[in-house]
């Protein structure tokens, strides 16, 4: 992977000085009188919570649009803007968004920058060396977890906006409600499939925390960030671990390419063991407006739905 060091240490500086220059400090967003206080989340499933527990009392924007990969996001002279001109930022905490963590962590020096993570206690998170604080970033796959952070999110944005309290905690009781009415339908299609034989298999491991909650074992061709090299040796282990398995569906994801899991198909093939090709999965990014998973409750529902049909 390139990584446009020059560029965000030159991007840094800058947003340093925009924010100084336009003297943005977390005391002063709450002086904005009746404009309307902006709200920029990096992934469109952060994005999608905000706006579930702030309504219509904010605006909201994402940086990373639908079906973009975190971990390999590139920021741009447009992103400059963006982040200069939103008064809070609310991002992933862990290491989900690559090298636009450390813009964020810094921006905090001068701006409110909010993470999800900050919801959380430590002991929640699955170790992973892979990301430079050892933690799996993917935790909104776990729907207790989310619901934590929808509260965490609804205090922020309380303090915030205090003349909207009511409102926000109003949104957030209806939200947990309906993160609890999801956790029992996932538990209820899963129960179709036998535990020796809920296996998820994708591109990347997002799934751990999904697997972790419902009893799944989960393996992936490129470990759990995206930004890894995928070789011949890691695609001839997954066609022995399938076929030892006899597992019979991998699953491609809407952020990454399907061609090299359609290599493993092909390596199943020739050992005599038939893999289908599962519908796609939402994992680090929703689906457009007009995609089957548009938000994060239909996301979690479409990719468990999807799941079951080919282990079936
Ligand atoms: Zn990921």
């Amino acid at each position: 992977m390139i990584r446009p060091i020059a560029f965000v240490s030159a991007l840094i500086v800058a947003v340093a000085f925009a924010s100084t220059g336009c003297q943005q400090t977390k005391n002063e967003v709450n002086d904005s009188d009746n404009k309307t206080i902006k709200i920029l989340a990096t992934t469109t499933i952060i994005e999608d919570l905000l706006k579930n527990i702030g309504g219509d009392g904010f605006e909201y924007s994402a940086l990373m649009g639908p079906g973009v990969d975190p971990h390999i996001y590139k920021p741009t002279q447009g992103d400059l803007k963006k982040l200069k001109n939103s008064d809070v930022i609310f991002f992933n905490g862990l290491y989900l968004e690559g090298k636009m963590t450390d813009i964020l962590v810094k921006m905090r020096r001068d701006k409110k920058v909010i993470a999800a993570s900050d919801a959380l206690d430590k002991s929640l998170f699955i170790n992973d060396t892979e990301f430079d604080d050892g933690f799996d970033p993917h935790f909104w796959f776990d729907v207790s977890m989310w619901s934590e952070v929808a509260g965490y999110f609804a205090t922020q944005l309380i303090e915030l906006d205090p003349s909207q309290e009511t409102v926000i905690k109003q949104n957030l009781a209806t939200y947990q409600s309906q993160l609890v009415a999801l956790n029992e339908d996932i538990n209820s299609l899963i129960t179709a499939i036998p535990e020796s034989r809920r296996f998820v298999i994708t591109s990347h491991d997002a799934l751990n925390y999904f697997a972790r909650k419902y009893s799944f074992q989960v393996r992936s061709l490129q470990g759990r960030s995206t930004a890894g090299e995928l070789g011949l040796k890691d695609i001839r282990e997954m066609v022995d671990f399938l076929t030892e398995n006899q597992i019979k569906a991998i699953f491609p994801e809407n952020i990454t390419g399907s061609q090299s899991l359609q290599a493993v198909i092909d390596g199943c093939a020739k050992k005599g063991h038939t893999v289908a090709m599962g519908e796609e999965l939402f994992s680090d990014a929703l689906g457009g407006p007009d995609s089957e998973a548009p938000d994060y409750l239909s996301m979690l529902k479409i990719n468990t739905e999807r799941i079951i049909n080919a282990l079936q």
